[in-house]
């Protein structure tokens, strides 16, 4: 599951300081276990606005989420649809 560009997830990383972004969270996470959340420190770039024929590819777009905050924040995630 990549929805990001290597270019904006690495910018979004940057923001992140390698952490979790969730609130609360700030879990040290790993570059090289990008969508490997099976690992302790596997992590996901997770759309917080998602467009239903394209995904937004921005750094804004993209928030830095480790295994058990992903779940959390993929259910408040703002899906919109039509045009
Ligand atoms: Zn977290």
């Amino acid at each position: 599951m990549k929805l990001f560009s290597e270019r904006t997830l690495k910018k979004a990383w940057e923001r992140a300081g390698g952490c979790c972004e969730a609130p609360g969270c700030r879990r040290p996470l790993h570059w090289d276990h990008h969508g490997q959340l099976h690992l302790p420190q596997g992590w996901l770039g997770l759309q917080r606005v998602a467009l239903a024929d394209r995904v937004l590819d921005i750094p804004a777009n993209c928030q830095v989420v480790c295994r058990d905050c992903q779940q959390v924040l993929l259910e408040n995630c703002l899906v919109l649809e039509g045009r």
